[in-house]
């Protein structure tokens, strides 16, 4: 592997700088002692930064030699409401709060790119740091562009990264076009008619509306949708009535529908829609139907996705760069910005778990579970991915 040196002599430092973070995770929006802690280090390494946009992301600004040229590096800060039931030291003090998606890491890794770029100043042009609030819910990265992200930093191309658990540490995986999903979320509640169970010729039954409703959703990805586009529609809740003996008033289903492209979520959203009013005139009932999209489908551009292969490649070695890995249905706001700048995002593995300190959970070392913990071993990997990435690209 070819790591760069000064980021390995500061591989301790980067650890104890990440398990700093994990032991004080804060939810989305909340980053306050996140930020103070960046900045608090942007600030020793003579990094100026700017504060505040998206209400807690911070931005550290980079500049080096004449090149106009710039790119921008994104970590996400925010922790998850889990509780933690790793016991070992640098575990959650805060109870149902924990960095369980390994954004600690996230955060860490581009501190020790920024450190070694402010230390070695090998690049011309502007590195934009991007620490970016509330990724898990909230969608950050939109906030931060409304308050300027983009216009006050100008750059030509944005990148990101997450650690992805069952890839081999030393290893990473990248895809171009799209490589995870939109999510969206609905809710579908339908009006009825209550009256005694031993009469339901005397009401409209929503109950019988909602099944024939969910029935009809299921037909919209086997039957409308292209079997090559992929796509999941999950119903995940259905509510309805409080007693054995009465037919209620009223039904509700919710769920999540995932697309990798806007034109399939268009259609399903447009499907759902009119199958739900259909079905439920059919019946004499009626229903509300709300359908909320979060997050737009992540899709890596072609070209900036094959630099960042390369770069890895080069760290790595060939046989350790999956460059067609196989996409998720998770979600994951950096789409945001992949939609408004080129840009392209990888997973760096993780491992298995074997990782983790004595006193770690007894359940899997997968990303939103309470036995997972951050490998510190990919410190210097990504720290290192970022620098070559930065220099390389502005010297493109
Ligand atoms: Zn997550
Ligand atoms: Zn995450």
């Amino acid at each position: 592997m070819q790591l760069l040196d000064p980021i390995l002599h500061f591989h301790d430092e980067l650890a104890r700088i990440r398990r700093a973070i994990h032991a004080h995770p804060e939810l989305c929006f909340e980053e306050v002692r996140t930020a103070d802690l960046i900045a608090r280090r942007l600030e020793e390494w003579g990094i100026p930064f700017v504060r505040g946009l998206g209400v807690t992301g911070i931005v550290g600004i980079l500049k080096n030699g004449t090149s106009s040229k710039a790119i921008g590096l994104r970590a996400d800060m925010d922790a998850l409401p889990v509780q933690e039931t790793n016991r070992f030291a640098h575990a959650s003090r805060h109870a149902g709060k924990m960095h369980a998606c390994g954004h600690d890491g996230h955060i860490a890794m581009l501190l020790g790119a920024a450190h070694h770029l402010a230390n070695s100043r090998n690049f011309d042009g502007t590195v934009y740091l991007i620490f970016q609030p509330a990724e898990e819910s909230g969608g950050g990265a939109k906030r931060m562009m409304d308050d300027g992200l983009f216009t006050r930093f100008p750059m030509e191309a944005v990148f990101g990264m997450h650690n992805w658990p069952g890839i081999p540490v030393g290893q990473f995986g990248v895809t171009p076009g799209p490589i995870m999903a939109s999510s969206n979320e609905f809710e579908a509640i339908v009006h009825g008619r209550g009256c005694h169970a031993a009469q339901p010729h005397k009401g409209i039954d929503p109950v019988m509306v909602a099944i024939q409703i969910a029935q009809g959703w299921q037909t919209i990805i086997s039957r409308n949708s292209n079997p090559l586009d992929a796509a999941v529609l999950s119903i995940t809740q259905i509510h309805a009535g409080s007693a054995t003996n009465i037919v209620p008033d009223e039904a509700v289903l919710t769920g999540t529908v995932r697309t990798f492209s806007n034109a399939v979520l268009d259609l399903i959203e447009e499907r759902m829609r009119t199958l739900a009013d259909c079905t439920a005139k059919g019946f004499g009932a009626s229903v509300d139907f709300r359908f909320q999209r979060s997050y737009p489908p992540l899709v890596n551009h072609p070209e900036e996705t094959a630099f960042a292969a390369e770069i890895m490649r080069s760290i790595v070695g060939s046989a350790n760069v999956n460059d067609r890995v196989e996409p998720t249905m998770g979600a994951e706001d950096f789409a945001f910005m992949l939609q408004e700048k080129p840009g392209c995002y990888v997973f760096i593995g993780n491992g298995e778990g074997q990782h983790r300190d004595a006193g770690h959970g007894l359940g899997p070392c997968n990303l939103h579970n309470p036995s997972y913990d951050f490998n510190d071993a990919l410190l210097p990997i990504g720290a290192t991915y970022w620098v070559r990435l930065a220099e390389s690209w502005l010297a493109a």
